[in-house]
């Protein structure tokens, strides 16, 4: 579901989906992707919170997977005054070692507000990185590595921080996988290690990243430290939890 769109076919007059009025939405745009040949459409056309671009049905096919990687982000459902991205990294990178019986339970939240949730999975800041350039005073390229800020973060990742990439291959004879970042094929792109804490772990992933075909989007949250590879690959972490990855690949197929 992306958030931005053209209005006219030669692809000149780039519009944002919260910039737009409720005429708008009787009206064909064109896919923000160079060469694209997707029509979109605009669903909750002047409601800034909740308007975004969505591939007419008739219409061509994306041509590529960045073109629906923004996902939904449901704004209005969370409190944007809680997002603490250094409590929530540290909480999925870290988790209690006690397993939960129950998800979500015990998540105490701070006192006053409305109600409103803060922001608790990886997905969700993905999703929300990808619609914002700032929440909650952070700057979404300080927090998430993809496509759009890859001349930023080519040459090393460091910190906590969440990357966009696909799986390529196990490391022989170590609990590792190598994945492209930010996306395969991609033009000089480039590769990055996932270590695992347990075989078992590891051996889960595998099998899932063993089905993705090299091509789908994953993201992964780690604390992410430049390598000493010579160029094999530009940085490496930790996976403890599976809390750190998810798969992009189910909203993508539908769109
Ligand atoms: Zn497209």
């Amino acid at each position: 579901m992306p958030y931005k769109a053209y209005r006219d076919i030669n692809k000149t007059l780039e519009i944002r989906a919260c910039d737009t009025t409720i005429e708008d939405t009787k009206k064909t745009f064109y896919c923000s992707t160079k060469d694209c040949k997707a029509l979109m459409t605009l669903v909750n056309g002047g409601d800034s919170e909740r308007a975004h671009f969505r591939r007419r049905s008739s219409s061509p096919k994306h041509s590529s997977i960045f073109c629906s990687a923004d996902g939904n982000f449901a704004s209005t459902e969370y409190d944007e005054s809680q997002f603490n991205f250094d409590d929530i990294s540290t909480k999925l990178i870290d988790p209690p070692s006690k397993p939960k019986r129950k998800v979500g339970k015990g998540t105490a939240t701070l006192t006053g507000g409305g109600g409103k949730k803060s922001i608790s999975t990886v997905h969700q800041i993905y999703c929300m990185c990808r619609k914002y350039d700032t929440y909650n005073n952070y700057l979404s390229n300080d927090i998430l590595a993809d496509e759009r800020n890859f001349a930023r973060y080519r040459n090393g990742i460091v910190g906590n921080k969440i990357v966009q990439c696909t799986p390529y291959h196990k490391f022989k004879d170590e609990f590792a996988y190598k994945m492209n970042y930010p996306s395969f094929p991609y033009p000089n792109g480039k590769h990055i290690r996932l270590n695992f804490s347990t075989e078992k772990l590891f051996w889960e992933y595998y099998h899932k990243f063993k089905d993705t075909n090299h091509k789908d989007l994953i993201i992964v949250l780690g604390n992410w430290t430049s390598s000493q590879s010579n160029g094999e690959y530009i940085a490496e972490c930790t996976i403890n939890s599976s809390g750190q990855i998810h798969f992009l690949k189910n909203e993508n197929s539908i769109l």
